[in-house]
């Protein structure tokens, strides 16, 4: 299996530490809105990755954090009336509704920052006696200089990030790239008590700290969005690293972000999505489905067209699904070898894809491929073991993208026939206008009626 890895700029194999193992972390929510469509997608894409991991048979201990104080969350407690306690405890409830509705698979542990406090203690404790940190006046500094790998991650080294970037002066600092590790408190500020007095942590040691404590030294795959390499993701190298003195994470994973109508997405622009929106009007298969079409490392455009062309893909697939269902009722006993084997050809293609830095987008494709295949080539002479091969093996497919995983039969065919029968009865009472938009709307889903002698039959188009 292939990885990309951001550290080394290319694509790696990707071996574990230790064989069938994979420590993963994920940097999670910041718990004071409810998040937008743009953290749905790194959710989504991380969530995907750990759910084929485990397809291929790694055990994965997943750990997503909250990040529960920092000045956002200070910000809004202060605008809303309410702690900042409160506050992490109101969004994470909502983080999990909608996480949950997007079918993200809960991680093995979700830390949130504030649970961490006397950790972070000893890890910035630690951090000052080597000498990689000082204190100044109640603050509490990495010091840039003293880590000679500063950069690595980003591609940028600290004279060029120092000339990048607008420096703001800060006569605390001994370097202006320093960043902090403990923030003394201000006034109206939550605060821990700590050797330098009371205050706060700093964002980057949060995530360093809890992986460490959750993980160990050296974890198998750090991820978040691409927002993230720089400063986040590259000051937690330099704390995790200074502390141990091994690699902190063996390969660095970012996902993309998402744009909406081709800009990028924010308030200001009245072009905000939070994912709970959209969940009002799509289906959560049909979100991951638009979500996982482009591979993780390239933007995709968010359109309510593009959602809703997803929307007919899933609809085709759920299709083949139900016929295939529909088969099985009278379907003579026994597989084909032959078909068998197609299906799995197809299988073996989306593994391949997969395995190449998780390329859903194509992975996707050959879902849609072994479809076709399944539409042309099977039909109700098909054995029972065929037809229950390929419907296992498309949901199979479907499970570490999420889609496919819903119930096919019973419920659609009720409904069909139902609608089947109010036609029935239009046409009795001469209400064509009624019939003939029933039959409009079952064609729209893909049913073909035929009237017979028997009465109405109906099939799915092919
Ligand atoms: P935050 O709550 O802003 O700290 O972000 C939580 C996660 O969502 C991080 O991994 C971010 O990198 C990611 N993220 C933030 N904005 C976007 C966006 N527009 N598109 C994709 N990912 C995002
Ligand atoms: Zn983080």
């Amino acid at each position: 299996m292939k990885v990309y890895n951001t550290l080394t700029r290319k694509k790696e194999e990707f071996v574990p530490i230790e064989e069938g193992k994979v420590r993963m972390y994920v940097c999670g929510p910041t718990v004071y809105n409810l998040f937008h469509i743009g953290n749905a997608r790194t959710f989504i894409i991380f969530d995907t990755i750990r759910k084929y991991l485990e397809y291929r048979g790694f055990e994965v201990k997943f750990v997503q954090n909250f990040t529960d104080i920092d000045d956002k969350m200070i910000r809004k407690a202060n605008d809303t009336g309410t702690t900042v306690k409160e506050l992490g405890d109101r969004y994470i409830m909502e983080y999990y509704k909608d996480a949950d509705a997007l079918k993200i698979k809960r991680a093995t542990v979700n830390p949130r920052a504030t649970g961490y406090i006397t950790e972070m203690i000893t890890f910035i404790t630690e951090l000052i006696s080597k000498g990689y940190a000082y204190e100044t006046d109640g603050d509490v500094y990495f010091s840039t200089a003293r880590f000679n790998e500063y950069g690595k991650l980003s591609g940028q080294n600290l004279d060029d990030l120092m000339s990048g970037a607008r420096i703001e002066i800060d006569e605390r600092k001994k370097d202006p790239m320093d960043f902090a590790l403990w923030k003394a408190a201000k006034p109206g500020e939550p605060s821990w008590e700590s050797p330098w007095g009371p205050g706060r942590p700093g964002w980057h040691i949060e995530c360093s700290c809890m992986a460490y404590d959750l993980l160990g030294e050296t974890i198998d795959i750090h991820a978040g969005g691409t927002d993230l390499v720089f400063p986040h993701h590259e000051n937690e190298i330099a704390q995790s690293e200074s502390r141990t003195g091994k690699t902190f994470a063996r390969y660095w994973l970012h996902g993309a972000f998402v744009n909406v109508d081709n800009r990028k997405m924010s308030k200001s622009l009245n072009n905000f999505f939070t994912a709970r929106e959209i969940l009002e009007k799509y289906d959560s298969e049909v979100v991951r489905l638009f979500m996982l079409s482009g591979h993780y490392r390239t933007q995709i455009n968010f359109t309510m067209e593009l959602l809703d062309s997803a929307k007919a893909s899933l609809e085709r697939m759920y299709n083949a699904l139900t016929r295939l269902n529909g088969f099985l009722v009278s379907a003579p006993e026994g597989t084909d070898a032959k078909t068998i084997e197609m299906i799995d050809s197809y299988k073996a293609k989306y593994i391949e894809k997969m395995d190449d830095d998780f390329n859903t987008a194509d992975a996707i494709s050959v879902v849609f491929e072994l479809i076709r295949e399944i539409n042309t080539s099977m039909d109700e002479t098909s054995g029972k073991g065929t037809l229950e091969y390929a419907m296992s093996v498309l949901r199979e497919l479907g499970k570490p993208i999420g889609i496919m995983q819903n119930e096919v039969g019973g419920s659609l065919e009720r409904e069909i026939e139902e609608l089947i029968e109010k036609r029935q009865q239009a046409r009795k009472e001469k209400n064509f206008k009624l019939s003939d938009s029933i039959r409009d709307e079952l064609s729209a889903r893909g049913i073909v009626l035929e009237d017979t002698p028997q009465g109405v039959r109906w099939s799915i188009r092919k």
